[in-house]
């Protein structure tokens, strides 16, 4: 069995978070350090740490990842004008918590992808 994330300890409810949707394969809940007015991460329920990881076995859960954020930004008002669905991958990709999730990030005009690469690290 995988190590426990902060995420699977989320979807499991040992810690409180705002959940707003859950089903068998994916949750989603309000991120804790909103970057827009809507910023929702959809996570996987089986712990898969990064996109290297997955397999053809992942796919009708990477494709709920989809539909599930679909129906979140039409609850939330957002369809219409649009909003960014981001997965970040390991270090390079600014992953910090090693559990698949989706960014939902709306709400306002994003602009462009801001493309600056950071060799700072
Ligand atoms: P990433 O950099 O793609 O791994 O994104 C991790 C995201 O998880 C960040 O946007 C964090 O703000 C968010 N986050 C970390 N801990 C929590 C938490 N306990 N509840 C909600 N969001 C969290």
């Amino acid at each position: 069995m995988k190590k426990e994330t902060i995420f699977s300890k989320i979807i499991k409810r040992k810690i409180i978070s705002d959940i707003i949707y859950q089903d068998k394969l994916v949750t989603a809940f309000l991120d804790s350090n909103p970057q827009a007015p809507c910023h929702v991460l959809i996570v996987t329920n089986k712990i898969i740490p990064t996109i290297n990881d997955i397999t053809a076995d992942d796919e009708l859960t990477l494709g709920r990842l989809f539909t599930v954020a679909a129906k979140i930004a039409k609850q939330k008002g957002i369809s219409k004008n649009g909003y960014r669905l981001i997965i970040n991958c390991n270090k390079d990709g600014g992953q910090e918590i090693f559990h698949i999730h989706m960014h939902l990030i709306g709400g306002c005009s994003l602009g462009p992808i801001v493309s600056i690469c950071r060799n700072d690290n």
